[in-house]
């Protein structure tokens, strides 16, 4: 006989994994690993701590850790064509905070995204850039082409100073103005940090914009959403900002960092380097056939003119038939996982029913997905979002199609997408 408390909480891990099983998944920060990269995850690193750097550890039976890390810095380096990286970060906000901490002092301004048009919370005063004493300045932003104005933020730039420019968003479906920015940025004696969290993969993969090269000075990513990886981050720089970028890492903000992650992480890199320009073309050739198919289908897909998105992303404006939380929860019910989001005219502080719905593809093209699935897929979310069928009717044919993609693709291991352990 289990423990009471024991049940409850593995019947609910086995329901989420049930749950996942049948469903579409399509929060656009979310992924799935490869088989081998969970089993690693399970493995006793989990239990271990490693601080410092490789090879200058502060404690015994670091060895393994090693060469684990140092595979995981070396095959980020070459995916990334990146002078530095340092893997050891928790998460996305994690590597914010140290971004900000490597690069500015309290006091100093900055610019970023504001969160209705997509920034993300850790570039805001109330989370990683007040951490680090920071004012926050927000860019200029053009709702119909859902990107930042170039003109406009060049002279921000020149008027305000800041000390740092942010790129990179949570909503993000176009390249941002890194190319634009640099010059404006030397003049002033500001860095560039591009938050890379959502779009890692795609940049691993070569589709999206490449920060490094186009004049960032500092990446910053999770490993988990268009990174097919464990949660986690990484950052990647320019040797100048490199032992900045390390100190601010450790022993700045983080003291043990999951080394099991950091074995998933590498497993992952490798497959990125194998199989990462493939998956990083079909997940923006399936966000274009969504967002193409979900036009067609009578929906209000934002920026057609120009092409719907070059991200995993796609964003319909659901105001008029029902709003973004009626929405998500209609589709829930039918097994449709995505979530609502604000919108840049969206009034952040009334509205708890806001204009959008924001969906990725990066997970069901990790499943194997290509463009004729992304029109059944269409299919559903009209069913349930237009026609108002009933949404649990719509989830017995969700069912059916996604029992049919229990695999993970672009990795060494294609097998069980969700069979990977046995709980009890
Ligand atoms: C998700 C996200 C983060 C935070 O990443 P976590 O790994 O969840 O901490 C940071 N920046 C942006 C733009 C994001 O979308």
């Amino acid at each position: 006989m289990l423990n009471p408390d024991v049940k409850t909480i593995i019947d609910a891990v086995e329901g989420s994994q049930e749950l996942f099983k049948y469903s579409l998944p399509m929060i656009a920060s979310e992924n799935i690993t490869s088989p081998i990269a969970r089993q690693v995850l399970c493995s006793d690193l989990g239990h271990r701590y490693a601080e410092g750097q490789v090879g200058h550890r502060f404690y015994q039976g670091c060895g393994f850790v090693d060469v684990i890390e140092g595979k995981a810095v070396e095959l980020s380096k070459e995916i990334f064509n990146a002078p530095h990286a340092n893997v050891q970060p928790i998460s996305g906000v994690n590597c914010n905070i140290a971004a900000f901490f490597a690069l500015t002092n309290p006091g100093d301004n900055i610019m970023a995204l504001a969160v209705p048009c997509g920034g993300h919370i850790s570039h805001a005063k109330y989370s990683a850039a007040g951490i680090c004493g920071l004012k926050v300045h927000t860019h200029p932003y053009d709702y119909d082409t859902m990107n930042i104005n170039v003109d406009k933020m060049i002279n921000d730039i020149r008027r305000i100073k800041p000390k740092v420019v942010v790129f990179g968003a949570s909503l993000f479906l176009f390249p941002h103005p890194v190319k634009e920015a640099r010059e404006v940025c030397d003049e002033v004696g500001a860095s560039i940090v591009y938050d890379g969290a959502h779009v890692l993969g795609l940049i691993a993969g070569g589709e999206f914009q490449d920060p490094l090269k186009e004049g960032a000075d500092v990446l910053t990513g999770s490993t988990h959403k268009t990174f097919p990886g464990p949660q986690g981050g990484m950052i990647l720089c320019k040797e100048k900002y490199a032992a900045e970028i390390d100190e601010a890492v450790f022993p700045g903000t983080v003291s043990n960092f999951h080394l099991h992650h950091k074995a998933a992480l590498a497993i992952t890199l490798a497959e990125m380097k194998q199989f990462g320009k493939d998956y990083a073309r079909q997940i923006v050739k399936n966000a274009q056939a969504l967002g193409a198919y979900m036009d067609d289908m009578g929906f209000n897909v934002l920026c057609k003119d120009l092409g719907y998105t070059k991200s995993h992303q796609v964003a319909v404006d659901v105001s008029k038939i029902g709003g973004g939380s009626v929405i998500a929860q209609d589709l829930e019910r039918a097994n449709i996982i995505a979530n609502k989001n604000l919108f840049p005219w969206d009034d952040v502080h009334t509205t708890d029913n806001p204009s959008g719905l924001r969906l990725g593809t990066q997970e069901l093209t990790r499943l194997g997905m290509k463009e004729p699935e992304m029109k059944e897929v269409a299919r559903f979310i009209k069913r349930v979002a237009i026609d108002k069928e009933e949404p649990e009717k719509v989830k017995k044919d969700v069912v059916l199609f996604k029992s049919q993609y229990q695999t993970v693709k672009y990795c060494f291991d294609g097998e069980g997408a969700y069979e990977f352990f046995k709980l009890r």
